[in-house]
Protein backbone atom coordinates (compact mmCIF):
# COMPACT_ATOMS: atom_id res chain seq x y z
CA UNK A 1 0.00 0.00 0.00
CA UNK A 2 2.83 2.54 0.70
CA UNK A 3 4.55 1.60 -2.49
CA UNK A 4 0.83 2.28 -4.30
CA UNK A 5 0.24 5.43 -2.52
CA UNK A 6 4.32 6.84 -3.04
CA UNK A 7 3.59 5.91 -7.04
CA UNK A 8 0.48 7.86 -6.44
CA UNK A 9 2.16 10.57 -4.52
CA UNK A 10 5.26 10.89 -8.03
CA UNK A 11 2.42 10.67 -9.91
CA UNK A 12 0.51 13.80 -9.19
CA UNK A 13 3.72 15.48 -8.58
CA UNK A 14 5.13 15.23 -11.76
CA UNK A 15 1.66 15.14 -14.35
CA UNK A 16 0.11 17.91 -15.40
CA UNK A 17 -3.45 17.43 -14.94
CA UNK A 18 -5.51 19.74 -17.87
CA UNK A 19 -2.65 17.99 -20.50
CA UNK A 20 -1.74 14.52 -18.47
CA UNK A 21 1.75 15.82 -19.85
CA UNK A 22 4.73 15.66 -17.62
CA UNK A 23 5.19 19.18 -16.06
CA UNK A 24 8.08 21.10 -15.47
CA UNK A 25 9.58 18.93 -12.09
CA UNK A 26 8.88 15.34 -14.00
CA UNK A 27 10.74 17.06 -17.01
CA UNK A 28 14.01 18.42 -15.29
CA UNK A 29 13.97 15.00 -13.28
CA UNK A 30 14.52 12.90 -16.58
CA UNK A 31 16.77 16.15 -18.19
CA UNK A 32 19.05 15.72 -15.03
CA UNK A 33 19.33 12.10 -15.74
CA UNK A 34 20.38 12.62 -19.76
CA UNK A 35 22.92 15.08 -18.69
CA UNK A 36 24.35 12.93 -16.29
CA UNK A 37 24.87 9.77 -18.30
CA UNK A 38 25.85 12.12 -21.51
CA UNK A 39 29.35 12.53 -20.30
CA UNK A 40 29.53 8.78 -19.97
CA UNK A 41 27.88 7.80 -23.25
CA UNK A 42 27.83 10.62 -25.54
CA UNK A 43 23.97 10.21 -26.40
CA UNK A 44 22.70 13.62 -28.21
CA UNK A 45 19.89 15.16 -27.26
CA UNK A 46 18.54 18.78 -28.26
CA UNK A 47 16.14 20.78 -26.09
CA UNK A 48 13.07 22.90 -27.83
CA UNK A 49 11.09 25.71 -25.87
CA UNK A 50 7.91 26.13 -27.68
CA UNK A 51 4.93 28.77 -27.17
CA UNK A 52 1.28 28.91 -28.88
CA UNK A 53 1.06 32.23 -30.77
CA UNK A 54 -1.32 35.04 -29.99
CA UNK A 55 -2.55 32.97 -27.16
CA UNK A 56 -4.50 35.83 -25.12
CA UNK A 57 -6.68 36.28 -28.28
CA UNK A 58 -7.50 32.42 -28.19
CA UNK A 59 -8.98 33.17 -24.76
CA UNK A 60 -10.43 36.68 -25.52
CA UNK A 61 -11.96 35.84 -28.60
CA UNK A 62 -13.77 31.95 -27.93
CA UNK A 63 -13.24 31.97 -23.57
CA UNK A 64 -11.27 30.53 -21.42
CA UNK A 65 -12.86 26.87 -21.45
CA UNK A 66 -11.78 26.74 -25.44
CA UNK A 67 -8.11 27.59 -24.35
CA UNK A 68 -8.25 25.00 -21.81
CA UNK A 69 -9.77 22.29 -24.96
CA UNK A 70 -6.69 24.06 -27.35
CA UNK A 71 -4.03 22.79 -24.61
CA UNK A 72 -5.38 20.07 -23.81
CA UNK A 73 -6.21 18.49 -27.38
CA UNK A 74 -2.64 20.00 -28.62
CA UNK A 75 -1.34 17.86 -25.59
CA UNK A 76 -2.71 15.36 -27.71
CA UNK A 77 -0.87 15.84 -31.29
CA UNK A 78 2.52 16.90 -29.46
CA UNK A 79 2.54 13.85 -27.27
CA UNK A 80 1.75 11.32 -30.32
CA UNK A 81 4.59 13.13 -32.57
CA UNK A 82 7.15 12.48 -29.59
CA UNK A 83 6.10 9.47 -29.63
CA UNK A 84 9.36 7.75 -31.35
CA UNK A 85 11.47 11.08 -30.48
CA UNK A 86 11.73 11.73 -26.78
CA UNK A 87 9.33 13.45 -24.24
CA UNK A 88 7.14 16.67 -24.19
CA UNK A 89 5.92 18.37 -21.00
CA UNK A 90 4.03 21.32 -20.00
CA UNK A 91 6.66 23.70 -19.23
CA UNK A 92 4.07 26.45 -18.34
CA UNK A 93 0.50 27.70 -18.96
CA UNK A 94 0.73 27.72 -23.12
CA UNK A 95 4.50 26.41 -22.81
CA UNK A 96 6.09 23.16 -24.05
CA UNK A 97 9.62 22.05 -23.55
CA UNK A 98 10.29 19.07 -25.57
CA UNK A 99 13.56 16.78 -25.69
CA UNK A 100 14.72 14.88 -28.55
CA UNK A 101 17.07 12.23 -27.79
CA UNK A 102 19.92 10.98 -29.82
CA UNK A 103 19.61 13.03 -32.58
CA UNK A 104 21.46 15.89 -33.56
CA UNK A 105 20.19 19.51 -34.06
CA UNK A 106 19.82 19.53 -37.53
CA UNK A 107 17.67 16.43 -37.69
CA UNK A 108 15.64 17.96 -35.03
CA UNK A 109 15.29 20.73 -37.05
CA UNK A 110 13.94 19.22 -39.71
CA UNK A 111 11.41 17.41 -37.67
CA UNK A 112 10.07 20.24 -35.88
CA UNK A 113 9.15 22.31 -39.11
CA UNK A 114 7.12 19.26 -39.90
CA UNK A 115 5.78 19.70 -36.36
CA UNK A 116 5.00 23.25 -37.11
CA UNK A 117 3.42 22.34 -40.22
CA UNK A 118 0.97 19.39 -38.68
CA UNK A 119 -0.06 22.58 -36.12
CA UNK A 120 -1.11 24.96 -38.77
CA UNK A 121 -3.31 22.89 -40.46
CA UNK A 122 -4.86 21.06 -37.46
CA UNK A 123 -7.66 22.60 -36.86
CA UNK A 124 -9.49 23.01 -33.34
CA UNK A 125 -13.71 22.45 -33.23
CA UNK A 126 -15.36 22.97 -30.03
CA UNK A 127 -18.49 24.45 -29.07
CA UNK A 128 -19.71 26.35 -32.52
CA UNK A 129 -15.73 27.25 -32.90
CA UNK A 130 -13.70 26.08 -35.57
CA UNK A 131 -10.00 27.84 -36.06
CA UNK A 132 -6.68 26.89 -36.02
CA UNK A 133 -3.32 28.17 -33.93
CA UNK A 134 0.10 27.77 -34.74
CA UNK A 135 3.55 28.09 -32.46
CA UNK A 136 6.91 29.24 -32.22
CA UNK A 137 9.69 26.72 -31.21
CA UNK A 138 13.37 27.51 -30.00
CA UNK A 139 15.98 24.61 -30.34
CA UNK A 140 19.57 24.09 -28.56
CA UNK A 141 21.32 21.51 -28.92
CA UNK A 142 22.57 20.00 -25.41
CA UNK A 143 26.83 20.11 -24.60
CA UNK A 144 28.18 19.28 -21.42
CA UNK A 145 30.16 22.01 -21.04
CA UNK A 146 26.66 24.37 -21.26
CA UNK A 147 24.61 22.30 -18.92
CA UNK A 148 20.86 21.62 -18.63
CA UNK A 149 19.91 25.20 -17.35
CA UNK A 150 21.91 26.69 -19.73
CA UNK A 151 20.56 25.35 -22.70
CA UNK A 152 17.32 25.96 -21.54
CA UNK A 153 18.03 29.74 -21.34
CA UNK A 154 19.59 29.54 -25.05
CA UNK A 155 16.64 27.63 -26.06
CA UNK A 156 13.94 30.13 -24.54
CA UNK A 157 16.23 33.17 -26.27
CA UNK A 158 15.78 31.73 -29.29
CA UNK A 159 11.75 31.13 -29.00
CA UNK A 160 12.01 35.06 -27.81
CA UNK A 161 13.55 35.44 -31.57
CA UNK A 162 11.32 33.36 -33.06
CA UNK A 163 8.49 36.05 -31.65
CA UNK A 164 10.25 39.00 -32.60
CA UNK A 165 10.44 37.85 -35.59
CA UNK A 166 6.86 37.52 -36.99
CA UNK A 167 6.00 33.99 -34.78
CA UNK A 168 5.30 30.64 -36.38
CA UNK A 169 8.65 29.59 -36.99
CA UNK A 170 11.71 27.62 -35.75
CA UNK A 171 14.84 29.22 -34.52
CA UNK A 172 17.91 27.47 -34.56
P1 LIG B 1 2.76 35.40 -27.86
O1 LIG B 1 2.60 35.00 -29.28
O2 LIG B 1 3.69 36.55 -27.70
O3 LIG B 1 3.15 34.24 -26.99
O4 LIG B 1 1.33 35.91 -27.38
P2 LIG B 1 0.37 35.29 -26.29
O5 LIG B 1 -0.95 35.95 -26.39
O6 LIG B 1 0.35 33.80 -26.42
O7 LIG B 1 1.15 35.64 -24.97
P3 LIG B 1 0.69 36.13 -23.55
O8 LIG B 1 1.81 35.74 -22.63
O9 LIG B 1 0.27 37.57 -23.61
O10 LIG B 1 -0.58 35.28 -23.21
C1 LIG B 1 -0.51 33.95 -22.80
C2 LIG B 1 -1.90 33.52 -22.53
O11 LIG B 1 -1.99 32.15 -22.20
C3 LIG B 1 -2.52 34.29 -21.37
C4 LIG B 1 -3.03 33.21 -20.46
O12 LIG B 1 -4.30 33.51 -19.96
C5 LIG B 1 -3.08 32.00 -21.35
N1 LIG B 1 -2.98 30.78 -20.59
C6 LIG B 1 -1.95 30.33 -19.86
N2 LIG B 1 -2.26 29.15 -19.25
C7 LIG B 1 -3.54 28.86 -19.60
C8 LIG B 1 -4.45 27.80 -19.29
O13 LIG B 1 -4.14 26.86 -18.54
N3 LIG B 1 -5.68 27.85 -19.86
C9 LIG B 1 -6.06 28.86 -20.69
N4 LIG B 1 -7.27 28.83 -21.23
N5 LIG B 1 -5.24 29.88 -20.98
C10 LIG B 1 -4.00 29.88 -20.44
MG1 LIG C 1 2.08 32.61 -26.30
MG1 LIG D 1 3.88 32.22 -23.01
Amino acid sequence: KIIQYAKKLEHLATIDTLTQLQNRRGMMNHLRKLADSYSSTNYPFSLVISDIDLFKKVNDTYGHDTGDYVLANLAVILKDFMRDKGRVARWGGEEFLFVFEGKNGDYVFEELNKLKFLIEKSIFTYKDYSFSITMTFGLEEFDSNTGIEKTIEKADEKLYQGKEHGRNCVVY
